[in-house]
């Protein structure tokens, strides 16, 4: 944690996951209010910036999107080094982007040694009727890396805010 432009604590947190699942629309949904049902991966700005209050206290988050270079090359610990929060997002209809994640956990947890919190993301779940992992099961996985766990959806507006409260109290406990 460092001290912010106006003494606010500051906290970066890094969107991972593959691409498609919808972290730049989880992004622009919390950041603008807006939703979009294009791909805006690439055109989209990569870094955002927002306060909130938890608990009373003020804090700015400083928020990190990959902008699609997942797909193009390895991020590397670049990206994520620093962060005291990382949200390892999947799109609940797509096993594939689940089984992804698995692979984040792991590099952030050789990296990061623990230092930051991870939140297990499912997104999309205004598409519950084409799920195809369970809530049960991802809950489970994450319990079982030490990472909270929430579901949203960016397109309905569903628990986007709340995703942004859980982590950033979850970072002020570990502050
Ligand atoms: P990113 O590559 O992970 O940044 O994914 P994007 O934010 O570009 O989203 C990929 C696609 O999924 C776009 O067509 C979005 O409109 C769509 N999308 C994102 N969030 C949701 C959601 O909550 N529900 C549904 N149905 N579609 C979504």
């Amino acid at each position: 944690m460092e001290a912010g432009t106006s003494d606010s604590p500051v906290f970066k947190v890094v969107l991972l996951g593959e691409g498609a699942v919808g972290k730049s629309s989880i992004l622009l949904r919390y950041i603008e209010n807006k939703f979009n049902n294009k791909h805006l991966s690439t055109t989209q700005a990569s870094f955002a910036t927002r306060k909130l209050t938890v608990n009373g206290k003020t804090v700015e988050l400083n928020i990190w999107d990959t902008a699609g270079q997942e797909k193009y090359h390895s991020l590397g610990p670049i990206y994520y080094r620093g962060s005291q929060g990382a949200m390892l997002i999947y799109d609940i209809t797509d096993t594939r982007s689940f089984e992804r994640i698995k692979n984040w956990v792991r590099e952030l947890q050789e990296v990061l040694k623990g230092t930051a919190t991870l939140l297990v993301v499912g997104n999309k779940v205004d598409l519950d009727a084409t799920r195809q992992i369970q809530r049960e099961t991802a809950e489970e996985y994450a319990k079982s890396v030490g990472a909270l766990y929430a579901e949203c959806s960016a397109k309905e507006n569903i628990d986007i805010d709340a995703l942004f409260e859980t982590i950033t109290k979850a970072m002020m406990a570990k502050a």
